[in-house]
């Protein structure tokens, strides 16, 4: 899915990585001739392009960024206590992840576009939520679980 620019450093090799508002990074190189990207190579060039969206496969993937902060947590549902807001459609705001723990029993994670994938989610497993995809969770019988969210440190 697209994600925006939010800055640029350097890794261990010397390559630039982009900085996405996701938390993700990604490589940006200038290869000739195989891959053209002049605009790394000066900072003109890569504050020209801040802001712009590219594709970030890791969040099609669902994966969690390295170096999110933690900084809340739901109280703990059960399929009665379950608020309405999060068996409607939502989506989190802009760099912001969360995981669905389940204590005990089990849900249905149902992620929309582009992802779209349904998964069940039991105390042996967790489930990550993407910034900014609309999904909806789904008890399936008796459950508890809660929901702990992180983001994308200032940078
Ligand atoms: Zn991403």
């Amino acid at each position: 899915m697209k994600r925006a620019i939010s800055g640029f450093h350097v890794d261990v090799h010397g390559d630039w990585v982009a900085e996405l508002d996701c938390g993700h990074g990604q490589h940006v190189r200038h290869r000739r001739p195989f891959v053209m990207r002049p605009w790394v190579a000066t900072e003109e060039g890569r504050a020209a392009m801040l802001g712009s969206e590219i594709d970030c496969v890791r969040c099609d993937r669902m994966e969690w960024p390295d170096g999110l902060t933690t900084y809340r947590r739901t109280p703990e549902f059960d399929a009665a206590s379950i608020p309405d807001g999060l068996r409607a459609e939502h989506a989190t705001k802009r760099g912001v992840w969360g995981r669905i723990h389940v204590v005990e029993g089990g849900l249905t994670y149902h992620v929309d576009a582009p992802v779209h994938r349904s998964l069940r989610v039991d105390p042996a497993s967790s489930a990550v939520i993407v910034p900014e995809v609309r999904h909806r969770v789904e008890p399936g019988g008796a459950v508890r679980f809660f929901v702990e969210f992180a983001r994308v440190r200032a940078r």
